[in-house]
């Protein structure tokens, strides 16, 4: 029988029993390995070319996502690597209503470059409209911050030799294998939910596809895109919560998607039944500060999937076309009971 969730977060990675050693080694802090004789290329003697920490969370990482991993810094630098591999003549489509960060990253430094980035809605319809001829699509299900869900094999389907991307960001392993629906690559963000206490930016991309991997770690140590073996032994640490962390937060997602549903000064509410974050609108900005003035427990700042629940008026940062009274709000692990009376609060507070 299949393992449960937390069984395989909690022991994903670890390595075999031996007496006397700990269950998760310590982190290896070395930016140079003994390295004798001119057989240079078959152990890292470099920290940017290898870590066993990495290799542990990678084995970890692995094991849930269902592919070999590269670890890397942050999203962004996951996101960078796969991207920037595109060559003049490809054809890359990316959300126009996903992570700005990734758009931003494909307008600014491959539409100059001749390649043709084609900026297409996060939607199962737009996505298929735009898959054939493509090189590369890049896909968010469920989508930041709009959480529009996108059904992975059909996009596979409609573009069988396009290299296809999944950001797997807001559902993580635990949410959605985005390799065993056809993805070439998941590609995420570990800052989020993943590891979930808002401590470290990390990223990784997910695949079973060998040229893929060799070109990611030749660009991660080229580039220097590489994690500290700090957070990443952090991150191993929390991925061992992972299990417990998701089902409250999705208890917690599901009991205020169904309070703000109640409620008639909220319109547009969305959770996809899967990951922290449920998105809702305000009348307007002023009642969206109303809202988080009020809001006990509930943590004015950017990011997401941490067990703090925290929350934002999105359109602040001025790179998402949504209501100005838009909020991404990422529920945390507290009490469900205490978490829906803070946003009780909060609404009364917003409509006054
Ligand atoms: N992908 C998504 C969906 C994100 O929301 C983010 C960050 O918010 C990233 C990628 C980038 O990750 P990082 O901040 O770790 O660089």
């Amino acid at each position: 029988m299949p393992r449960g969730p937390s069984t395989r977060t909690v022991h994903a990675g670890l390595p075999p029993a031996v007496q006397g050693e700990p269950f998760l080694p310590g982190p290896v802090l070395a930016s140079a390995y003994h390295l004798s004789g001119d057989d240079v290329h078959t152990v890292p003697g470099y920290l940017r070319e290898g870590n066993p920490t990495w290799s542990a969370y990678e084995r970890a990482l692995g094991e849930l996502e269902g592919g070999e991993v590269v670890l890397f810094s942050s999203g962004m630098a996951a996101a960078t690597a796969v991207l920037l591999s595109a060559e003049p003549g490809d054809v890359v489509v990316v959300p126009v209503d996903g992570y700005f960060g990734v758009r931003q990253l494909a307008e600014g430094h491959l539409a100059g470059r001749g390649v043709d980035v084609r900026l297409v809605r996060n939607e199962q319809s737009a996505v298929l409209a735009a898959a054939p001829g493509a090189t590369m699509i890049v896909v968010e299900s469920p989508s930041n911050p709009g959480l529009e869900l996108i059904d992975i094999d059909a996009v596979r389907a409609a573009a069988p030799g396009a290299t296809l991307v999944a950001d797997n960001t807001l559902a993580t392993p635990l949410g959605l294998r985005p390799l065993d629906h056809g993805a070439t690559m998941t590609m995420a963000s570990a800052t989020k939910a993943l590891s979930g206490h808002s401590d470290l930016l990390l990223g990784y991309v997910a695949t079973n596809d060998r040229m893929w991997l060799d070109r990611l770690r030749g660009w991660r140590a080229l580039t220097g895109a590489i994690a500290g073996p700090i957070e990443t032994w952090l991150a191993h640490r929390s991925l061992a919560t992972l299990g417990v962390r998701y089902e409250r937060q999705q208890t917690n997602a599901a009991a205020v998607a169904e309070l703000l549903r109640s409620r008639e000064e909220v319109s547009d509410v969305r959770w996809p039944g899967v990951g922290a974050v449920v998105c809702f609108t305000l009348a307007d900005a002023a009642a969206t500060a109303r809202f988080f003035a009020a809001g006990e427990l509930i943590a004015e700042a950017t990011s997401f999937g941490g067990v703090h629940t925290s929350g934002e008026r999105r359109a602040r940062w001025g790179t998402d076309d949504i209501a100005e009274g838009f909020i991404r709000l990422s529920v945390g692990i507290e009490d469900t009971g205490d978490l829906l009376t803070a946003v009780a609060v909060a609404l009364d507070a917003a409509v006054r």
